[in-house]
């Protein structure tokens, strides 16, 4: 599994982590079975929110017993929650329900209505306690992102969680120039379109699946690929079972060459510049 520095100021984590939204709806065995077998394999980098309704328990039982340390363990907070002391408690309950006593990172899900202020006065308190390590942001566009680096100044935010997979590249346009200029890791999330992965039929899934079969792999791994060739990009897909899992984690050691990153290129144009930043 490919490692790199998360921002400016964080470890080294993988380049492939797991998702987890919706993880806790299937069989809860599987999907323990899913995280521990995705650990095993270096996807140490795990991405939870307090909206996911029990993810966070579904996570607890997978790194139960000792697997905690070599995590990097990520949770949000709801923008309904994100007043100052709201930040502090719905990170209480997170910790509290992930059976852990610090997070790696802690993000703000989207902007809502409470001033950025009171929410970096909060994540300063939860470092200052202890309780998280660092702290980014999620659903950020470049013009948010520059409000909040006149709150935080340079090197505070750790991170931008956004959308980012084959069919929708917005922010190749200014949020991923604007989080490599300032440090800021980008983490792609529903890499796989949540559930619209591009259909083999389809011309564009005729070419994915063209360079998964000549390199003997398979489509999700070539689009993993793509998404993390940009050296600021981490991805995290989301995957209920543990032959998923393997599958995911394998994108990890897939680079791909300059002429397959061009042929993806002409199959998923990046298209021009939307006015807001796309989201689930
Ligand atoms: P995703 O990762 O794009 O896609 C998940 C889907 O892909 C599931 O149906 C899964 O099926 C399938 N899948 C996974 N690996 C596969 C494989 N190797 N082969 C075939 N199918 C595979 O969707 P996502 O859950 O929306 O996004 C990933 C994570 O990003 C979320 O879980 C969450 O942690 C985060 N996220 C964050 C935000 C935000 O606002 N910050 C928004 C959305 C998502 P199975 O379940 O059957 O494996």
């Amino acid at each position: 599994m490919r490692k790199q520095k998360f921002g400016v100021k964080g470890p080294e984590i993988s380049v492939i982590g797991q998702g987890t939204w919706y993880i806790d709806r299937g069989d809860r065995k599987r999907a323990v079975e899913a995280l521990r077998r995705g650990i095993e394999l270096g996807m140490t980098h795990i991405d939870t929110a307090e909206m996911y309704g029990d993810a966070e328990l579904v996570i607890a039982d997978a790194i139960a017993g000792g697997k905690r340390d070599n995590l990097y363990l990520v949770s949000k907070v709801l923008p309904s929650n994100a007043s100052r002391r709201g930040t502090i408690t719905a990170c209480e309950r997170s910790l509290k329900r992930l059976k852990t006593e610090a997070l790696d990172c802690y993000l703000l899900h989207w902007r809502g209505s409470y001033p950025l202020e009171e929410t970096v006065a909060a994540f300063d308190q939860l470092i200052s306690a202890g309780k998280i390590r660092s702290w980014g942001v999620s659903n950020f566009d470049a013009g948010d992102l520059d409000e909040l680096l006149s709150v935080a100044g340079e090197g505070a935010i750790a991170c931008n969680q956004v959308l980012y997979h084959l069919q929708e590249r917005a922010i190749e346009h200014a949020v991923i120039p604007w989080c490599e200029r300032h440090g800021v890791a980008v983490v792609a999330y529903s890499p796989f379109g949540h559930n619209d992965f591009p259909s083999p039929n389809s011309r564009e899934g005729k070419a994915l699946q063209a360079i998964a079969d000549a390199r003997g792999v398979s489509t999700r791994q070539v689009a993993l690929a793509f998404l993390t060739r940009i050296p600021a990009v981490f991805a995290i897909p989301k995957a209920g079972n543990a032959e998923h899992a393997a599958d995911n984690a394998a994108a990890g050691k897939l680079t791909l060459s300059v002429s397959e990153i061009e042929a993806l290129d002409n199959a998923f144009p990046r298209g021009p510049k939307p006015r807001s930043l796309p989201m689930l």
